[in-house]
């Protein structure tokens, strides 16, 4: 199988340009009227002619999401346990060279979070560190799975690139899930961006989902952080990873996260700021072509544009956000978060919203069958089942019909 380095060759920056400016209006409707997309499918639905049939696309993504999702959307929080962070990252708050307080949790710190997550009702959680391998190591990692997995279901990390060994070491521990930001898939752009620190290499970085792959990982998760480059340059490549990675490995969940940059700590120029009509564009976009992947839609988004996103492609989000390091079971707090987040919701909160979209929050859709025996799995399954309908107070409302967010121009 050809690698992804390769694959991605075959596309340079002029080719999905040229595209992108030269696709059709016939040709984004003949890409509609097909059963299975390929990637030169999909850069023709990131096109300029594509952007002024957004509702045709829309409608297509929204059937494909009701038949792959049906109306069920998985929420997931993040759990901060260290902002020690040894790069220079240009558009991050956690850059290394912005003075803020910094905060590394102990173990049992981070236990005494993850137990407040936990008694919120959350079932899914996803670590995440700065990269500092010295301190925060994949074995002190490794350690606070270990401690906090009887409280979840499932644990997800967003940590920096890995090892297949430094995978393997987290798969055993008990992580079923990791996403990766490439940032860009522009090599240029990308050394720009991180003038020092060991996310300086990008190739390494870009192996890193096959690397978690190979190691047994359940779910791959990979995304770009858009507004570092042209429109359809990186949000062509993303959707070419994912696409590459459902080839690579079948029988995994691949996904793909969608973060618009915030404001943060310092100042980053935004060349290429994603507005709200190419935002849905490109969701729609991915949801037509890659219609069995989850889409993670985080709190840099409103919950006006989060709820509109249900319908046409999105089928994660994140409840109960803080992007700083603690402060959830003790007094200390970071001062600082990573980034400025949109979406204030608690978890209750967020069940509440989703059911009166008419949508179902799924607080838990995994167990580890090696963890636990099918009687204990039936008996946490009710009561997570009970935790559920604990949080929904209100009922449940009719499907709503298909509504697109108002646009930006
Ligand atoms: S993006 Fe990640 S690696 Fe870069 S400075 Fe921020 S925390 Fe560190």
């Amino acid at each position: 199988m050809q690698t992804f380095p390769a694959l991605l060759a075959d596309w340079p920056s002029e080719r999905r340009s040229e595209r992108a400016r030269n696709a059709t209006k016939d040709q984004v409707l003949a890409v509609l009227a097909k059963d299975v997309l390929e990637p030169i499918d999909f850069l023709t639905l990131l096109s300029d002619a594509a952007s002024t049939l957004l509702e045709e696309i829309a409608q297509r993504a929204h059937r494909e999401t009701i038949r792959y999702f049906g109306r069920a959307v998985n929420i997931f929080t993040p759990l901060y346990i260290s902002d020690i962070c040894t790069n220079q990252c240009r558009y991050c708050g956690f850059n290394a060279k912005n003075s803020l307080k910094r905060t590394h949790l102990s173990v049992d710190e981070a236990y005494a979070e993850a137990k407040a997550l936990h008694d919120a009702g959350h079932r899914h959680v996803l670590l995440l560190t700065g990269d500092a391998p010295k301190i925060s190591s994949p074995s002190y990692i490794a350690q606070v799975v270990r401690r906090i997995k009887p409280l979840f279901a499932s644990i997800g990390i967003e940590v920096y690139s890995l090892s297949l060994e430094d995978y393997s070491l987290l798969v055993h521990a008990g992580v079923d899930n990791m996403t990766m930001f490439q940032e860009t898939y522009d090599p240029t752009l990308y050394d720009w961006l991180h003038p020092a620190g060991p996310k300086k290499d990008y190739a390494y970085r870009l192996g890193a989902p096959e690397r978690a792959g190979l190691a047994g990982m359940r779910s791959l998760g990979v995304g770009a952080l858009l507004g570092l480059s042209p429109f359809e340059q990186d949000t062509f490549a993303t959707g070419l990873h994912a696409w590459w990675l459902t080839r690579r490995f079948p029988g995994t969940d691949i996904g793909i996260s969608i973060p618009r940059i915030c404001p943060h700590e310092g100042s980053f120029d935004v060349k290429h700021a994603v507005d709200d009509s190419h935002f849905v564009q490109y969701i729609t976009a991915l949801r037509c072509f890659l219609p069995r992947s989850p889409i993670t839609c985080s709190t840099r988004e409103s919950p006006f544009m989060r709820n509109h996103l249900l319908p046409i492609g999105v089928t994660r989000v994140s409840a109960g956000v803080s992007t700083a390091v603690g402060g959830r079971s003790t007094e200390n707090k970071s001062v600082t978060g990573q980034f400025e987040i949109s979406d204030h919701r608690s978890l209750p909160e967020m069940v509440n919203d989703i059911a009166k979209l008419g949508y179902q929050a799924v607080i838990k859709d995994w167990e580890d069958p090696t963890e636990t025996s099918c009687a204990a799995v039936w008996q946490s399954s009710q009561r997570d089942l009970r935790a559920t309908w604990a949080l929904r107070s209100a009922r449940v409302l009719p499907h709503s019909a298909l509504a697109l967010p108002a646009l930006a121009a």
